[in-house]
């Protein structure tokens, strides 16, 4: 629809009744935001909770048998103070009764932690005094527990049409049998992305707590630049590395369909954000980086047999070991004699020392060894194919900031550079990179 915005709003976007008002100023303010996909209340200050993180403790100390009083009063003074605050007739105490009630009988995880996004729509629809939806009527799984996007698009088309306005919780829909299912941390990202996509808006917009996708997280790099337009491939390659502002799943549904997101700062509505458009668009962005992102935590096994690459079969065995283990491989640089498999520590759990066996029994290397504790960093830039010098410029700075490489990978697409450190040089590489760039 030309005229549709979907706007998301993130956690600390309406964690108290001060950030509702900022929230309502910004959908007033443009009559085209019809669609609203809140999230649950996030952190008012850096000591401060999660409202979804006391929804899955309530939830956790039911299951086994245990009072949860006290958390739950936590969740619901919260809400309560946000009704109150606001001059709002709702009663929300009566449905978070019913809600305590729930996780009292045993409620799923998945539908406890859901009730974040439930109360907090509920509210925020009350005072903007529009339509509240249900995701469960919007967003649908099939029995596998994947998104069913053709069933999601007719409800859309179905239930969404002809409302002029309203509020759809984010983070979860519904299964086959109307059981909540959320989807993974943060993806009330991925909720707005989905009814972008199904209302085919002309942009979709997330709101968040700062003036957009900044070239380095901000909690390592102090005052990081803005970073002004960003293609989905790069966004993607950032996301996945581990900049948390977007989903990284939230990219898909938009990207297919066009639809650009813009990132802004709920804060500072008036400052522009990041727009983050499709691949195609021609944006000069020559001989700089766009953005630097990166990971903890990864084991490297590093495998040496001379002509490995003439041997039939060598790459076949080797991954077939970790096949049948089940574990997912992030990298993979080779050598002609040598090939390093990079594994996140999660994958891995305590699996390790069975694959080692088993590579050394299958396929016979001549060494392998292990480097545990290791960061993967993502020097990201569409401006970097062609450009002399770029990997040269990271290179140098991680040597003068004292940081040791030990591995260095570069993407086919071009995108990207990645180089592998010890987690302890992690902090410094980051910040050693962003002041080069
Ligand atoms: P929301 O609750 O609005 O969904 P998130 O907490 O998921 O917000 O994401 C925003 C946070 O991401 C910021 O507060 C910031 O600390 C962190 N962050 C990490 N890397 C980056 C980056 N490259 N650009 C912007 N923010 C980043
Ligand atoms: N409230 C959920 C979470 O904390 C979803 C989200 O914020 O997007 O993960
Ligand atoms: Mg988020």
């Amino acid at each position: 629809m030309k005229d549709v915005i979907v706007a998301k709003f993130g956690g600390s976007s309406l964690a108290d009744s001060e950030q509702f008002k900022k929230v309502k100023n910004i959908i007033d303010s443009n009559g085209d935001r019809k669609f609203i996909i809140p999230s649950a209340p996030g952190k008012r200050h850096s000591k401060d909770h999660k409202i979804t993180d006391l929804l899955y403790m309530c939830q956790q100390l039911s299951s086994h048998g245990l009072n949860f009083d006290e958390i739950f009063n936590i969740i619901q003074k919260r809400y309560e103070d946000i009704c109150n605050e606001l001059d709002l007739t709702i009663d929300i105490s009566s449905i978070l009764k019913e809600i305590k009630k729930e996780i009292q009988d045993g409620a799923s995880k998945d539908f406890a932690a859901s009730r974040g996004e439930y109360l907090n729509s509920i509210i925020l629809s009350g005072y903007l005094n529009i339509d509240f939806i249900d995701a469960t009527e919007i967003i649908v799984f099939n029995n596998k527990g994947e998104l069913d996007m053709k069933a999601t698009e007719i409800n859309i088309d179905l239930k969404l049409k002809d409302i002029q306005r309203a509020v759809i919780p984010g983070f979860y829909g519904a299964m086959p049998d109307g059981k909540i299912k959320t989807f993974s941390r943060g993806g009330s990202d991925i909720s707005g992305a989905i009814i972008a996509k199904g209302l085919n808006a002309k942009l979709y917009e997330n709101w968040t707590d700062v003036s957009g996708f900044l070239m380095a997280d901000p909690r390592i790099v102090k005052d990081p630049k803005p970073i002004e337009k960003i293609t989905y491939k790069e966004l993607r390659e950032l996301s996945y590395m581990g900049a948390p502002v977007l989903h990284e799943e939230a990219i898909f549904p938009v990207r297919k369909a066009g639809i650009p997101i813009n990132i802004k700062n709920t804060n500072h509505p008036e400052e522009p954000g990041t727009m983050i458009i499709n691949d195609m668009d021609p944006i000069t962005h020559c001989g700089t980086i766009t953005g630097i992102a990166g990971k903890k935590d990864f084991t490297v096994i590093s495998i040496e047999k001379t002509l490995m690459g003439a041997e039939k079969g060598f790459f076949r065995k080797l991954m077939s070991v970790l096949e049948t283990n089940n574990v997912a491989i992030e990298h993979m640089p080779s050598s002609i004699d040598s090939i390093s498999l990079i594994i996140a520590n999660s994958e891995l759990n305590s699996k390790l020392d069975k694959i080692i066996e088993e590579i050394r029994i299958y396929c016979n290397p001549d060494t392998i060894i292990c480097y545990p504790n290791m960061a993967l960093i993502a020097v990201v830039g569409r401006g970097m194919i062609n450009t002399k010098g770029i990997s040269a410029k990271i290179f140098t700075s991680l040597a003068d900031g004292g940081v040791n490489i030990r591995m260095i990978t570069q993407g086919s697409s071009e995108l990207n550079i990645i180089v592998g450190i010890e987690n302890a040089d992690f902090e410094k590489a980051i910040s050693a990179i962003y002041e080069a760039f």
